[in-house]
């Protein structure tokens, strides 16, 4: 274990000769936040083509039905209008005559010769006081019809305003067809009640002008009174005219705020949600509503968005795809990476390891101590080397055998290193019984008292060795140390002058240290000659 600490704390290798800084995790954590970027901007471009492409189709939407919507007002405003004007001009003219003196040939040829020109037109009529046909644009004018009881008739008769009324469609009694009834009332020269003078319009006029439109299938298009009633529809159902819209949004929130505009409603008539344009009438009171359904322009949108969202995904599904595997390959890139990082580690520790002691080797020591030699000249502090040597080993071995004296030296080696303190510290097995220790930045003194606390460690472990004069196992040791401030100081140099100490601790009768701090040597020691 205190083997391993010098390992971690100073295995002699020199900055450049490490293996490079693993950055493979930032390399995996980059690649995969570029594909989750690349894929979110992919999402996020078409999530914003399709909120566009629905505004642009919401947009050209809103557009046709407010166009169709403006068509349909001008044409229901002129054909009431033209018809407004007809009657205006024929009330003028039968109440300049008065009712009893009017020329009925010549007013029935006037009516006979408008109906012509006017297409919208189903019929004129004009009826007395007592709702009496008197003059029709019709070649016959039944002798018994009477139209007394009629809606318009019976307004006319109440309330005496001048102006054209329009009416609820009614079912025409001259042809049984369908007509908007356009009234006002006639009258005597003092103000009373004299008739009523009609214009009735087609229905079908509406209904065929309507059918032109190219709309879609679920469009609708509607020509109202302002009080809701329906006049016409399409699609056209009889059903459906005279039905109220009152009770619609449109009627209800939006026409009481704005003459016009867009809201997008589920009618009430088929329940279908459409985006609807209306408008009321300038001149009448009138209001028409052009609706095209959602689904007409969100259909083809959606459709669209299915198709590129489908493309999206499959490219989005082939990116994700390929992320992964080039993904898992950098993965499993850097597993052989990290495992072949392990092996390097363990190879190399092996060639830097002695394998009896677990301390470093002799190729460690002399990379090691090279490179304390260097950075010690470059930071001018003081290096020191430790030599030992066990005394009387060869008697050792002789007494106690070959794996005893392979024993004495483990546990001697893990004596060494447990008594060294410094990280930076490093014992080697120089050879045979011999052990070098590296000091680095330590002077004389203190690598004596180290030298002295391996010594005294050595001694403590108490090992029998019956020919050492000392009964127990005992090592010798010579210090040396130096600031290199030269090129001239070596590592053999320092050996040198190491090992001639332990030769004097020896010579001096073993179980001791020598060296500077005791017994100052000559500088030139440390030079390789
Ligand atoms: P001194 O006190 O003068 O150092 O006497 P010494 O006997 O220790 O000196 P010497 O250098 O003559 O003897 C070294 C002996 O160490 C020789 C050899 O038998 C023994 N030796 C060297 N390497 C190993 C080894 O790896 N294992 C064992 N068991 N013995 C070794
Ligand atoms: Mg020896
Ligand atoms: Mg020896």
């Amino acid at each position: 274990m205190a083997a391993n600490d010098r390992l971690e704390g100073n295995d002699g290798i020199p900055q450049d000769q490490r293996l490079p800084p693993v950055r493979n995790s930032n390399i995996f954590r980059l690649a995969l936040v570029f594909m989750i970027m690349v894929i979110t901007t992919f999402l996020c471009v078409e999530g914003w083509r399709a909120w566009r492409d629905y505004e642009h189709a919401y947009a050209a939407a809103k557009d046709s039905a407010t166009n169709l919507a403006r068509a349909t007002a001008q044409h229901a405003e002129d054909a009431i209008r033209q018809v407004d004007i007809l009657t205006d001009a024929l009330a003028e003219r039968v109440e300049g005559d008065g009712l009893e003196n009017m020329n009925v040939p010549r007013i029935h040829a006037l009516m006979v010769q408008q109906s012509k020109i006017m297409p919208q037109l189903h019929g004129l009529f004009i009826y007395d006081a007592k709702g009496r046909w008197v003059v029709t644009d019709k070649d016959i004018t039944p002798e018994t019809a009477n139209n007394a009881d009629r809606d318009y008739f019976m307004y006319h008769r109440e309330h005496s305003d001048r102006h054209v009324r329009i009416g609820e469609v009614v079912q025409s009694r001259s042809t049984g067809e369908l007509i908007i009834p356009i009234s006002r009332r006639l009258d005597n020269p003092d103000g009373s009640f004299a008739g009523v003078l009609l214009g009735t319009i087609k229905v079908s006029y509406f209904v065929d002008y309507y059918g032109d439109f190219k709309i879609d299938d679920r469009g609708a298009l509607v020509l109202a009174m302002r009080n809701g009633t329906i006049l016409v529809r399409r699609p056209f159902m009889a059903a459906v005219v005279g039905q109220s819209l009152s009770e619609s949004e449109i009627f209800k929130r939006y026409l009481p705020a704005s003459s016009e505009g867009v809201a997008e409603v589920k009618a009430v008539v088929d329940g279908t949600h459409r985006l609807y344009a209306y408008r009321a009438l300038n001149s009448y009171p009138l209001v028409v509503e052009a609706g095209l359904s959602k689904e007409s322009f969100v259909g083809p949108w959606r459709h669209d968005l299915l198709k590129s969202g489908l493309i999206l995904l499959v490219l989005v599904a082939s990116l994700a795809g390929f992320g992964f595997i080039v993904l898992s390959q950098l993965r499993r890139r850097m597993e052989i990476e990290a495992e072949l990082r392990l092996a390097h580690v363990a190879v190399r520790d092996m060639a830097l390891t002695d394998s009896l002691t677990g301390l470093g080797n002799r190729r460690r020591l002399d990379i090691a101590l090279a490179a304390e030699i260097a950075r010690a000249r470059r930071q001018r502090y003081s290096l020191a080397l430790i030599m030992l040597d066990i005394d009387y080993f060869k008697r050792f071995n002789d007494r106690y055998g070959h794996t005893a004296g392979d024993e004495c030296l483990r546990v001697v080696a893990r004596a060494i290193a447990t008594s060294l303190k410094r990280p930076a510290d490093l014992a080697c097995r120089y050879g045979g019984e011999e052990f070098l220790v590296i000091l680095p930045d330590t002077d004389a003194e203190g690598a004596a008292q180290v030298a002295a606390d391996i010594l005294s460690a050595i001694r403590e472990l108490k090992l029998e060795h019956l020919d050492n004069p000392s009964g127990i196992v005992t090592a010798s040791a010579g210090v040396a140390s130096c600031v290199p401030t030269t090129s001239q100081t070596t590592a053999v140099g320092m050996i040198k002058a190491a090992d001639a100490y332990l030769y004097a601790a020896k010579h001096a009768g073993r179980n001791q240290w020598r060296g500077e701090a005791a017994k100052p040597i000559k500088a030139t020691a440390f030079q390789q000659t």
